[in-house]
C-alpha cells in the first residue's frame, strides 16, 4: 500500500438538519479523523468555547483572511462570515490524517471546485416537517432568524445532487454509524490506487 494524503470528508445539508450535533456525536467516539475548527463572526452561544466550537474573530479580522486567501472557503450564512482555515487542512492532509468539515452548503460547493476528491456527505432530514420544528425549537433565535434560516434550508436541499452520499438524520447514533461506514468505505476504495 503507498502511503500517502489523507482524506478530506465534508458534511454538509440543511440549516437545522443536526449536522453540529451528528458531528459532536461522531468526534465524542474514538476517530481517526481531524476536525477542522471553523472560524465566525457569530457570538458564542452558551457554552461554546473559541478554539473549541469555533475560532471566534471579529468581522474585520475575518475579512482580511479573506483578503489573505488564508480560508479554504468561506460564506456569508445569516448575516456572519463561517470560514475553514485553509493551512490546518492542507498541512494535516498532507500528513495523511483524515480531515472533516462540518460546513454549511454554499461553502461545502467551493471546497467541491477545489478538492473534487473530497467525499461530500449530504445530511438530510428524515422530512421537511421535522426539519421546520428543529429549526424553531432551537430557541436561540429571533423569529426573522428563524425564516432566514428555514428559506436557506429551502436552497441548500437543492444543492443535494452534487453530493456522493446522502445520510438520513433519522436517529443521532444512525447516521454516525453511516458515516464511519463511509469513511471505511472510502479507505478501502482508495487501496488500490
Ligand atoms: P451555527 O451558527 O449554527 O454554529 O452554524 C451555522 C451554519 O454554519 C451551520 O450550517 C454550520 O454547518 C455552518 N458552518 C460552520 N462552520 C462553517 C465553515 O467554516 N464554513 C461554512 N461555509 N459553513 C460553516
Amino acid at each position: 500500500m503507498i502511503d500517502k494524503k489523507g482524506i478530506l470528508f465534508i458534511l454538509s445539508g440543511p440549516s437545522g438538519v443536526g449536522k453540529g450535533t451528528v458531528r459532536k456525536a461522531l468526534f465524542d467516539q474514538a476517530t481517526d479523523l481531524q476536525y477542522s475548527i471553523s472560524v465566525t463572526t457569530r457570538k458564542p452561544r452558551n457554552g461554546e468555547k473559541h478554539g473549541v466550537d469555533y475560532f471566534f474573530h471579529e468581522k474585520e479580522e475575518v475579512e482580511k483572511m479573506i483578503e489573505q486567501n488564508k480560508l479554504l472557503e468561506w460564506a456569508e450564512y445569516v448575516g456572519n462570515y463561517y470560514g475553514t482555515p485553509r493551512e490546518y487542512v492542507e498541512e494535516t492532509l498532507d500528513s495523511g490524517k483524515d480531515v472533516f468539515l462540518e460546513i454549511e452548503v454554499q461553502g461545502a460547493l467551493q471546497v467541491k471546485d477545489n478538492f473534487p476528491e473530497g467525499v461530500f456527505i449530504f445530511l438530510f432530514p428524515p422530512s421537511l416537517e421535522e426539519l421546520k420544528n428543529r429549526i424553531i425549537n432551537r430557541g436561540t433565535e429571533s423569529e426573522d432568524l428563524v425564516r432566514n434560516r428555514l428559506l436557506a434550508a429551502k436552497e441548500e436541499i437543492e444543492m443535494m445532487e452534487a453530493y456522493d452520499y446522502v445520510v438520513v438524520n433519522d436517529e443521532v447514533n444512525h447516521a454516525v454509524e453511516k458515516i464511519n461506514s463511509i469513511v471505511q468505505a472510502e479507505h478501502c476504495n482508495r487501496e488500490r490506487i
